[in-house]
């Protein structure tokens, strides 16, 4: 298992073992969304936030 430390917080991060590229993951410490995007080295960036149907 590695960990990946939080861009945002840095806290750092379990990835579990079926832990996938393009995986969307939370960071348990400040609940950001992040993309896994590598896996060696364990990499994540934050995940651009995906716009919510306001409706009109
Ligand atoms: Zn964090």
């Amino acid at each position: 298992m590695s960990t990946v430390p939080c861009p945002e917080c840095e806290a750092q991060i379990e990835l579990t073992s079926g832990t996938e590229t393009g995986e969307i993951i939370v960071c348990p410490d400040c609940g950001v969304d992040l993309e896994v995007v590598s896996l060696n080295p364990a990499t994540v960036q934050l995940a651009p936030m995906e716009q919510e149907d306001w409706g009109e």
